[in-house]
């Protein structure tokens, strides 16, 4: 899962990306509403974290153009304490959360994934495949109640993956949430970590569906 944490403050910024990446994120950063304008309108995000007080442009104008160019990822705004008129105005611009500053790690990751449960099609933290479960919360997966080892890319292909559930996805897709923006994506990749992750999980998990991409089996007819 990707994600833009949009912050001038470096430090706050620095904790945030630290705090995200550890829940298994990957994630891009911008410092000022020009940046964060642009990389929201390029890049496929699953959600959001965007201050509004930025320099350049302000949090409001950004979320206000990117919903007016129908971009529709999640957004959890961040506000200023006291400034409860803010939460309103980002409501109504088209922020789907809020949390006002200073706030608890803890708090903003559990709210992100609820955002993200949302655009998804799991109705819980834990992503249930059959016998293939992944704890949104701890960023583990287990088979049958075996704990698997993955690495941080299996992992992300996993959960994108999982998020969409007997959609499929495609690998510029999965390319395009499993890497960070200046990272050097190479598509051909994502067929190897299929192909370790295949070794991993039960035979069928992960179906490929011929010149569209790789489908998550949900395993609903297997009962
Ligand atoms: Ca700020």
């Amino acid at each position: 899962m990707r994600v833009l944490v949009v912050e001038d403050e470096l430090a706050l910024a620095e904790q945030l990306q630290q705090a995200l990446e550890q829940a298994g994120y990957v994630v891009d950063r911008a410092h000022d509403g020009a940046d964060a304008h642009y990389k929201g309108e390029v890049e496929p995000y699953d959600v959001v974290v965007l201050d509004l007080g930025l320099p350049v442009m302000d949090g409001l104008t950004v979320l206000r153009k990117w919903r007016a160019a129908q971009r529709t990822m999640p957004v959890l705004i961040l506000t200023a304490r006291g400034n409860w008129d803010e939460k309103v105005s980002g409501i109504d611009a088209g922020a789907d959360d809020y949390l006002t500053k200073p706030f608890h790690m803890e708090e903003l990751l559990a709210r992100l994934r609820a955002l993200i449960r949302r655009n998804s099609t799991h109705a819980s933290a834990q992503w249930v495949c059959g016998p293939v479960v992944l704890d949104t919360r701890a960023a583990r997966v287990t088979v049958d109640g075996q704990a698997l080892t993955l690495t941080g890319h299996e992992y992300r292909v996993l959960a994108t993956l999982m998020q969409h559930a007997g959609q499929v996805v495609s690998r510029t897709d999965l390319t395009e949430h499993i890497y960070a923006q200046d990272f050097d994506r190479d598509s051909n990749t994502i067929d190897v970590f299929i192909g370790r992750l295949r070794k991993k999980l039960p035979p069928g998990a992960i179906e490929t569906v011929r010149g569209l991409g790789y489908r998550m089996n949900t395993f609903d007819q297997a009962a």
